[in-house]
């Protein structure tokens, strides 16, 4: 049987960098800081709490907008950390992790033709997602060193046809975060616009020096236009339950609930209670600025009599190394090199825009253990 015609949705995308980097480490046995997770297991707490709550029989499909508690739990530590009070009912959805968060607010707005102002270097799930539903991507180009926003510059992209605005702080795969000043920045640039805000927050508790997150849902005027997303992968160490959530006022939420009871309908149900339960000792979440904020330093300390240079990083779980001392390779040459010489894989960041980059830079994942740090810091002290 001859094989049907059709044309690619999505004719440019091939196999995502993560799993690219990630296969290549496991067929060379390489240290893997190259796609983001922790080597180190969720709280034995937090896992009784899902053996309990599957024990107990909450095994059927949970309610479309999460288990009410879930939403209570957030909604009282979002009205502690941002001072405004955010209704459990009307301005949370539980969603199974920020990606699907990502897809259905902008499934839920984006239309043929409207326009999307991404920043790039951009976490690499954002721009499929306009494209697939037609929608056209605008890059603004973060450039090394520094990667900081020149909003006057940003302001330029903006025209009747801008639909959308999507930022991430803290930033992956930079490390740099937004600051109060660049929030104020950006509402002047919308004020009067019909323009969303769609502000990835997935870190926002790993964030260093005694900086603040500033989040769009402590801004007066972009939390009246904004979509914010999050995920219980980073701030409890489990990628793999693929659980977060949106958070947006009742009149944009309601048309991101009107996609999401079509894509999933509602998402994992003992999971979501046991998080319930979890959230109500907050040293869970607020210990983790300290606990990461060590290990970027364990790191930077791991290497630094090699030639691999560290960028500034505020906040996530990466680090960006300037390796322009050691080789003139491409940054995916490199970081393919060395996972296979000297065993440790990266990231390269050129993927992350959407005409590459020719910086010298490489993304490490410092969510590992520090034996796991020290011996990749050793390994990438060989290379000359
Ligand atoms: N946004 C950013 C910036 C991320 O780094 C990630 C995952 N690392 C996500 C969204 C997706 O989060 P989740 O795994 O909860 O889908
Ligand atoms: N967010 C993780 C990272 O930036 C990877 C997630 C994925 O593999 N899709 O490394």
């Amino acid at each position: 049987m001859s094989e049907i015609n059709f044309q690619s949705k999505l004719p440019m995308v091939g196999t995502n960098i993560f799993t690219i980097m990630s296969s290549l480490a496991q067929e060379h046995g390489a240290i893997n800081l190259s796609q983001g997770f922790p080597n180190y297991d969720i709280s034995e707490k937090l896992k009784s709490l899902a053996q309990q709550n599957i024990q107990s029989g909450f095994n059927q499909y949970a309610p479309m907008a999460g288990v009410p508690a879930l939403r209570e739990a957030l909604a009282n530590k979002m009205t502690n950390s941002y001072g405004h009070s955010i209704s459990p009912e009307k301005e949370i959805t539980i969603t199974a992790g920020a990606t699907q968060a990502i897809y259905t607010a902008i499934s839920a707005f984006i239309k043929p033709e409207d326009e999307v102002i991404l920043i790039e270097p951009a976490y690499d799930c954002y721009s499929p997602a306009v494209r697939i539903n037609g929608g056209r991507v605008l890059g603004y180009q973060l450039t090394f060193p520094d990667y900081s926003i020149d909003w006057k510059a940003f302001g330029k992209l903006i025209n009747s046809k801008t639909r959308m605005i999507i930022i991430n702080t803290p930033h992956n795969p930079t490390g740099t975060i937004l600051r109060e000043s660049d929030l104020n920045e950006l509402a002047k640039l919308v004020e009067n616009k019909d323009i969303i805000i769609l502000s990835d927050e997935v870190y926002e508790h790993l964030i260093y020096d005694e900086e603040k997150h500033a989040s769009v849902l402590a801004h007066p005027l972009l939390k009246k236009r904004s979509l914010v997303t999050f995920s219980f992968g980073k701030t409890f160490h489990g990628t793999g339950w693929k659980l977060g959530y949106a958070v947006a006022p009742e009149y944009l939420m309601n048309e991101f609930r009107k996609v999401h009871q079509f894509n999933v309908f509602c998402v994992n149900h003992p999971l979501q209670k046991a998080i319930a339960t979890f959230l109500a000792d907050p040293e869970e979440y607020n210990s983790l600025a300290g606990f990461y904020q060590k290990k970027r330093d364990f790191l930077q300390t791991a290497l630094a009599s090699s030639k691999l240079k560290p960028l500034l990083c505020s906040g996530t779980y990466f680090q960006l190394y300037d390796y322009s001392e050691l080789s003139d390779e491409d940054d995916f040459t490199f970081a393919q090199r060395i996972t296979k010489e000297f065993g440790v894989a990266s990231i390269p960041i050129s993927p992350f825009y959407t005409h590459g980059s020719d910086a010298k830079v490489i993304r490490l994942c410092f969510a590992k253990t520090e034996d796991v740090l020290a011996q990749a810091g050793e390994k990438l002290s060989k290379i000359v």
